[in-house]
């Protein structure tokens, strides 16, 4: 960006009557370093319509980094020229800045530091440099935003600044700015939540943590199972070498079975739940925690179980450019004109595959689809009766055509002795035990009285108990009623 681009304000000055931002556009804003942070911060400021002046411990040398709307000069010439100063600065250095404690006195400080460890030290950095500054007002915030981000504009990456502060007036203040930016700020409430706000750009991933755990145990799990069955039971007991299925063939079987059972996963805890308010006849009983935990991480579960049934799906599309499948074709074929077999067409084995092949295509749209409408943005645009019909009712259809698109791949297989090698029953045998449960559940929740007593108690309903209820009936009308607790 020019500096003439830089020096043009993006959003524009407002000075609307009675636009809240007028205030905060237009004023001056201080910045103290001049390192990668300060530099970006500064362009965005400037191109969001705010006066900028820089603090450095040498002006002169870092001056042509600025855009050349923004004045650079020495830090304590700097603070003097406004109440909001952006402290980009690491930690280590506030020490540093203690000879301007006088003319900071009064002054807002926003904190944007960020440390390399989580919970590095005892007190946040902003409650530190609170402690080096009394007579200043400590505001926490953009350390969640990055040199990179503030450059590019709200546009990119995360738009959130998350603010914390003791002082409402300062935090409003801030917010303000942030606000004017094109960010959108989020209040984090007061100075101890200032640790959290300096640990979150340090965490990675931390939703996704006990999903991957669980998608790769189930993944090795299930590849060691083929490899037995596929790879080294024909090495031990034909001496064939079949070493060369494990990079597609063996992925290729191990991925349909993580998907699959992760699916079910997605399901399960729901029917655990049902199963408890069930048992102990009402929902104001906590779940344990490790239910609770499930629960909400069901939806990275459903969005790993279509990563694996996407790569599933590209493998299996590419299997027949495989030189082992083209020698094999070859193979049968001359095979066959040796033996002079004219009709090789199985009806039921091309029916099968027909089948097969059409639930699967069909799974993994569905698949898609609560993918796509879990993301925020889609997600917000849906009402909870459409979000809860998609994630829900298409969710459970989509496990019931990953059933069938299992057994029209197995079919009789289960039946055949010479599946089971070394006694091990054919892998999509087991695949079906969690999904199988999960439907079996659900269909048994959903005969009316069953589905009644659930309806009640999730309604407020609870055994031993007389309560006032109105449930809808069977015309959806809704009728009211005590009920006791044996009903
Ligand atoms: P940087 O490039 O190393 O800049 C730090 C600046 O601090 C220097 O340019 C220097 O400016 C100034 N400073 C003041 N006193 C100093 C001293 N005694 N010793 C050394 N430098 C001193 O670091 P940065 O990446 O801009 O990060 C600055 C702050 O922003 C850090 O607290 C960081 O955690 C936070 N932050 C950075 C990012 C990012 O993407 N970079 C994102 C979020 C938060 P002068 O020489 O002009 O005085």
């Amino acid at each position: 960006m020019s500096g003439g681009d830089m020096a043009k304000p993006l959003l524009g000055h407002r000075s609307v009557e009675g636009d809240p931002m007028a205030p905060a556009a237009g004023r001056t804003i201080g910045v103290l370093g001049s390192g990668d942070f300060a530099r970006s911060l500064a362009i965005r400021l400037v191109c969001s319509g705010f006066k900028v002046v820089v603090g450095s411990r040498n002006p002169k040398r870092k001056a042509g980094l600025f855009p050349s709307a923004a004045e650079v000069t020495f830090q304590a010439e700097a603070v003097k020229k406004t109440d909001v100063i952006f402290v980009a600065v690491f930690r280590e250095h506030y020490s540093t800045l203690c000879d301007l404690a006088d003319v900071l006195a009064g002054k807002i400080l926003v904190d944007v530091s960020n440390n390399t460890e989580i919970n590095h030290h005892k007190e946040s950095n902003a409650e530190y440099l609170a402690s080096l500054f009394p007579a200043c007002t400590v505001v926490k915030g953009f350390n969640v935003v990055s040199a990179w981000t503030l450059q590019s504009g709200a546009r990119d990456g995360n738009k959130q600044v998350l603010i914390c502060s003791n002082n409402q007036e300062a935090k409003r203040t801030v917010a303000e700015i942030a606000q004017v930016m094109g960010f959108t700020p989020v209040d984090m409430g007061c100075m101890s939540a200032a640790c959290e706000i300096e640990n979150i750009p340090l965490r990675l991933l931390p939703a996704w943590k006990i999903p991957i755990f669980l998608a790769l145990g189930l993944f090795l799990c299930f590849f060691t199972y083929n490899l037995v069955r596929q790879v080294i039971h024909p090495y031990i007991r034909e001496q064939k070498n079949k070493f060369y299925k494990i990079p597609i063939e063996v992925v290729n079987t191990t991925l349909p079975c993580v998907a699959y059972v992760m699916l079910s996963l997605v399901y399960l805890p729901g029917v655990l739940a049902a199963c408890s308010q069930l048992y102990y006849g009402t929902k104001y009983r906590r779940f344990p925690d490790w239910l609770d935990q499930w629960l909400q991480h069901r939806k990275q579960i459903g969005l790993l179980s279509f990563f694996c049934a996407a790569l599933h799906a590209v493998y299996s599309l590419c299997l027949p450019m495989r030189r082992s499948h083209r020698y094999q074709l070859i193979e049968t074929a001359v095979k066959q004109a040796v033996e002079k077999k004219m009709n090789i067409w199985v009806e039921e084995e091309v029916w099968r595959m027909e089948i097969y092949i059409s639930v699967g295509i069909i799974a993994l749209g569905l698949l898609s689809l609560l993918a796509i409408t879990s993301l925020p943005s889609i997600a917000n645009s849906l009402n909870w009766r459409e979000f809860s019909f998609i994630q829900s009712t298409l969710g459970f259809i989509a496990l019931v055509i990953s059933t069938l698109h299992t057994l029209t791949y197995g079919w009789s297989r289960a039946f055949d002795e010479n599946q089971y090698k070394f006694y091990l029953p054919p892998t999509y045998t087991l695949t079906l035990l969690v999904p199988c449960t999960v439907i079996l559940a659900k269909v048994i929740f959903s005969l009316p009285c069953i589905q009644q007593r659930l309806l009640r108690i999730r309604r407020g309903w609870e055994k031993g108990r007389y309560v006032k209820f109105v449930l809808p009936s069977a015309t959806g009308e809704y009728s009211s009623g005590e009920t006791s607790s044996n009903v």
